[in-house]
């Protein structure tokens, strides 16, 4: 069983018909990279993935559940599938170590004991041992979204999605969240990343996938989508990015 199966899938936000049937799978322990111009619908089809954005029509299923059933329970369904935005969304009143325990406390209903320690233990795995303390407005960017990464991993998600986690940070942070992306995928998390670092989809990725005008128009292994691609709008977005 696929860990995410996507069939069909329709979005449209008024006249604007975004997402034009997306059928997509990603398996246990694979990394997908989507790659595509600005306005594509990566967002969204990651989006309707954990529910932010409800389509139209067609169907989302993860771990074989139906999670664009109506019915399905979704503070459940969610709680199995991490996020990672572009901006950081860190509770700016909450320092780094509470940050990181309330999702675990409220929605999982642990114990405050251990949800610190399941809290500092992802908090040293992305290297802010240290910064437990801290509120986000004391760190750099880099370590907020490493915050924000921690804070996923402490829900023990089965899936995490990642949205241009490294587009709203300075050039000399990247490296860093990258780094731990890196890892987590050497670790066998199951990732769907939206990226524009292409060294990092080249290097990282078992599958690239890319999406344009609301289809995905190829996909495949990185060293054949970005690095021979066969279809015309690949070659053309590759040749404005890279
Ligand atoms: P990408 O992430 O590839 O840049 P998005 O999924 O963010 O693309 O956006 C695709 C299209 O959907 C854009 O035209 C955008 O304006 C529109 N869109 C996205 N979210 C909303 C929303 N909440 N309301 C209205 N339009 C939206
Ligand atoms: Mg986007």
């Amino acid at each position: 069983m696929a860990l995410v199966e996507i069939k069909n899938l329709h979005k449209s936000f008024g006249g604007n018909h975004v997402l034009r049937g997306i059928d997509f799978t990603v398996e246990q322990g694979e990394v997908v990279c989507v790659i595509g111009p600005s306005g594509s619908g990566k967002s969204t089809l990651l989006r309707c993935v954990n529910l932010l954005e409800v389509p139209q029509e067609g169907q989302v299923f993860v771990r074989g559940e139906e999670i664009t059933d109506p019915d399905v329970h979704l503070d459940a369904a969610r709680a199995g599938i991490g996020m990672v935005f572009q901006q950081f969304n860190l509770f700016p009143h909450l320092n780094v170590l509470k940050n990181c325990t309330v999702a675990q406390t409220t929605v999982l209903r642990r114990k405050p004991e251990e949800a610190d320690k399941v809290a500092r233990a992802n908090l040293e795995r992305v290297g802010l041992s240290e910064k437990v303390e801290a509120f986000p407005a004391q760190l750099s960017g880099g370590q907020q979204q490493r915050v924000a990464i921690a804070r996923a991993l402490s829900m023990d998600p089965a899936l995490m999605l990642f949205d241009e986690p490294t587009s709203a940070l300075d050039p000399e942070l990247v490296g860093d969240v990258l780094t731990v992306m890196r890892k987590l995928a050497l670790e066998g998390m199951t990732m769907l990343v939206v990226t524009h670092e292409m060294a990092f989809a080249r290097e990282v990725a078992d599958r690239v996938v890319f999406m344009d005008g609301g289809v995905i128009v190829e996909q495949g292994p990185p060293a054949e989508v970005i690095g021979n691609p066969r279809e015309e709008r690949t070659k053309l977005f590759l040749r404005r990015v890279l």
